[in-house]
């Protein structure tokens, strides 16, 4: 098969020792030299010159902005997924080399950017200027989708026949939907008997391989290691660095949304951490490219799970973070999908937050059950991990680290419709039973309760 691209338009680079590798070639995902995590890089320069002589701009970020404007609610049901995708509009920054022919999408990424509604705004702190992208409005109603479409399609250029993951949630219905697209074979391993009907139903649904394990959810993803390790099945989890390319457009969404002016801060839920890898590497490159770049990244764990909060201090390098961040073994909460006490991620995180001077804040239980209820009143229904990410706002706000009229953008990561269990366990007392079929009493219950 004819390669898709060359290894000096993208390839792979260890973050700590720098070594190259191949993206259509990787299987691992991890440096051999150092078992580093890998970023991937692109040579940016021809795309852009081709791009700045049909616009006749000299400034990169002229360009990039007159191209993305352009295209931005040009889609079609027959147009491709430049136009019509939220994420491959930004192809020159996330995947500038791939044939368009190779791109396996759903249409994801035109999700909505909303103010906060009344109630939020006031339990938040009134003196800010808050809004939040809901990126859980997309194909399989989670933020996965952004960086899956990008993971699905290089997968189908490097010519994959099965992917895998050991997921409960929203990476595997990602990973069944995407592959079902790209007509790839996906494999879900899951521990038996412990998980939902809701976590089974939407790789079921996609027509994915739903393998139970007898064993925990530790053991799948033991055997997912090995599979990957030793039988070259291609990882559909974090550790694929071509899902932070696709992610990295959350940053490019909100600075379109905002014509081009990016916010004070961008606050992200951080569970295995690739959100705030993400946001981090969207905000560099547009910096790299010519734009205005002040924003902080505010990370948020809940208390269950805060080994990124409990390590950081205020003006801390990396070097001391690294030194002083320590596993934990985490508690409970309803936030599941950020329940992790060693994040795939965390030195992405260390590194994002340090270098856009931003900060780490943590949620309580009751505070983040509380955000997402109130986000409710305004007719917003969000997972439990975006009610972490709103609550560390409100923390952050008292504190004293978001100050007055200052941006700032919640990265809402799933519908929460996905976690109909926890909030219906919040709020059933809510719940007012009639003790009569009777009109007048309905009518009653109604106008005065
Ligand atoms: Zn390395």
């Amino acid at each position: 098969m004819k390669r898709a691209f060359t290894k000096d338009q993208t390839w792979l680079q260890c973050m700590d020792c720098g070594y190259r590798a191949d993206l259509l070639n990787e299987r691992f995902f991890r440096c051999p030299k150092c078992q580093g995590l890998y970023d991937i890089h692109h040579d940016l320069n021809p795309p852009l010159k081709a791009l700045a002589r049909v616009y006749e701009l000299e400034r990169p970020d002229l360009t990039y902005k007159r191209v993305f404007d352009f295209r931005a609610g040009k889609g079609t049901s027959w147009s491709g997924p430049v136009l019509s995708s939220g994420v491959w509009r930004f192809k020159e920054l996330i995947m500038p080399y791939l044939p368009e022919k190779h791109i396996i999408s759903l249409q994801e990424g035109n999700v909505p950017i909303v103010r906060a509604g009344k109630y939020l705004r006031q339990w938040v702190g009134d003196s800010i200027d808050l809004y939040i992208i809901l990126e859980g409005q997309s194909p399989t109603g989670s933020f996965k989708d952004f960086g899956g479409t990008v993971m699905m399609s290089i997968a189908k250029a490097a010519g994959i026949e099965a992917v895998c993951c050991a997921s409960t949630g929203d990476t595997s219905a990602m990973a069944a939907a995407y592959a079902a697209a790209a007509n790839i074979r996906c494999a879900v391993l899951l521990p038996k008997g412990k998980v939902t009907p809701a976590q089974l139903v939407q790789p079921l649904i996609y027509g994915a391989r739903v393998i139970t394990l007898p064993g925990d959810f530790d053991d799948c993803m033991r055997v997912m290691q090995h599979l990957v390790t030793n039988y070259r099945i291609y990882p559909a989890n974090s550790l694929n660095p071509s899902r932070i390319e696709g992610h990295q457009v959350t940053v490019f969404l909100i600075a379109q949304n905002f014509e081009w002016e990016l916010p004070d801060w961008i606050a992200v839920p951080v569970g295995n951490g690739s959100n705030c890898s993400s946001v981090g590497k969207g905000l560099r490159l547009m910096s790299q490219v010519g734009f205005k770049v002040k924003t902080k990244i505010l990370g948020c764990q809940s208390q269950a799970a805060n080994p990124l909060a409990l390590s950081w201090k205020n003006a801390i390098s990396i070097q001391e973070w690294q030194n002083a961040y320590k596993s934990i073994k985490v508690g409970e909460t309803t936030a599941t999908a950020a329940r992790i006490g060693n994040p795939v991620s965390c030195k992405k995180v260390m590194r994002e937050i340090t270098l856009s001077n931003g900060e780490m804040q943590t949620a309580s239980e009751k505070d983040l059950n509380e955000a997402v209820a109130i986000c409710g009143r305004d007719g917003y229904f969000v997972c439990p991990q975006t009610g972490i990410a709103l609550a560390g706002v409100k923390n952050a706000v008292r504190d004293g680290q978001i100050q007055k009229n200052e941006r700032v953008v919640v990265v809402s990561t799933a519908t929460g419709l996905k976690f109909t269990d926890s909030a219906s366990n919040n709020l059933k007392k809510e719940i007012i039973s009639a003790p009569s079929c009777k009109t007048e009493t309905v009518l009653n219950l109604i106008m005065h309760t």
